[in-house]
């Protein structure tokens, strides 16, 4: 596309930027619907955030990203906040309205999208490993898809216990229950849904997995095994799960879906899912991101 002064400005604040995939996916996107705009990474520090969102205001930019470490400390800078923000405590997308900037997680959405497709989950346990951040997001979206209980494993029990603490006020507070990671192979057998929320598999640990062969056999047959790590497809949990014969889902659907549903609020229209999807998996197959 040729850039011209009439172009529209997107893109992602973060601190790292460099290695985001956002700006692949969502000029991708851009493209194929012919839209005049355009999506980069700004980096911006900590202590940089109030300016940078001050410079966008003034400078007519649409809508952004937001990535680590900003997710939590752009939320008092908002003049919106949506529920899915409200439950998650931080947000990942920004757009402009007469008031001010408003805010959402869209995490949520793209964690349900590829769940929502396969059964109904009134009713179904789902067991969570790790208590950070996407943590936040699946447990939001559990909620949202009717699961009876959310059992979250985690290593470290204090923070285990904040992050239970955090949903005090929530309805979720309910189905919520946390176990240390001793605990983990009792809760596998009531598992529906196993999802992975930890970096184990990712780079450095691309050959390791949060549970072993052995652990798997707890799960029952029917059990889904979701990971939220997108590369390497498949991660070694991934493949451990699929020679189990369980049912398994990697992160890039989610990844693509939160994007898209980012893009739908900047654009209000439809986003071109599989240009999108097909964008990233090309991209990741030609670099080691
Ligand atoms: P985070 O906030 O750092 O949380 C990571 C969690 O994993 C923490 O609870 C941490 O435990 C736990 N953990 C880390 N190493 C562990 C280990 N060796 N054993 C047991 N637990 C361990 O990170 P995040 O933002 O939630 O991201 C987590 C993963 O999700 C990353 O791989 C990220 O790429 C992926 N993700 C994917 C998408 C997507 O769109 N597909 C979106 C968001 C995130 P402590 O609390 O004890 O440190």
């Amino acid at each position: 596309m040729v850039i011209t002064g009439t172009t529209r400005l997107l893109g992602v604040i973060g601190d790292p930027i460099a290695h985001s995939l956002s700006p692949v996916m969502h000029n991708a996107a851009l493209a194929e619907l012919g839209i005049d705009a355009v999506y980069v990474a700004f980096p911006v520090a900590s202590g940089g955030l109030e300016a940078a969102i001050a410079g966008f205001a003034a400078t007519g930019v649409k809508g952004f990203s937001v990535t680590i470490p900003h997710k939590q400390s752009i939320v008092p800078l908002l003049t919106e906040l949506t529920v899915e923000a409200q439950a998650v405590g931080a947000v990942n997308t920004v757009w402009r309205t007469e008031r001010g900037w408003a805010g959402t997680n869209t995490d949520v959405a793209g964690f349900i999208a590829p769940l929502k497709a396969r059964l109904d989950w009134s009713g179904k346990t789902a067991l969570v490993l790790g208590n950070g951040g996407a943590a936040r997001a699946v447990v939001a979206g559990c909620g949202q898809l009717g699961f009876a209980a959310v059992e979250v494993v985690g290593r470290n029990l204090e923070k285990l216990t904040n992050f239970e603490q955090s949903w005090a006020n929530s309805p979720l507070h309910q189905s919520l229950t946390i176990h240390g990671w001793d605990s983990l192979s009792a809760r596998l057998p009531n598992a529906d849904l196993l999802v992975n929320t930890t970096p184990i598999g990712m780079h450095t640990t691309a050959k390791q997995a949060p549970l072993t062969a052995q652990d798997l056999d707890l799960l029952p047959d029917h059990a889904l095994v979701y990971d939220l790590i997108y590369t390497p497809r498949p991660t070694h949990l991934l493949a451990l799960a699929a020679q189990r014969g369980l049912s398994v889902i990697d992160g890039l659907e989610m990844l693509v879906q939160q994007g898209a549903t980012a893009l739908e609020i900047w654009l209000q229209r439809p986003a071109p899912v599989a240009t999108m999807r097909q964008a990233l998996i090309d991209w990741l197959g030609t670099t080691s991101a």
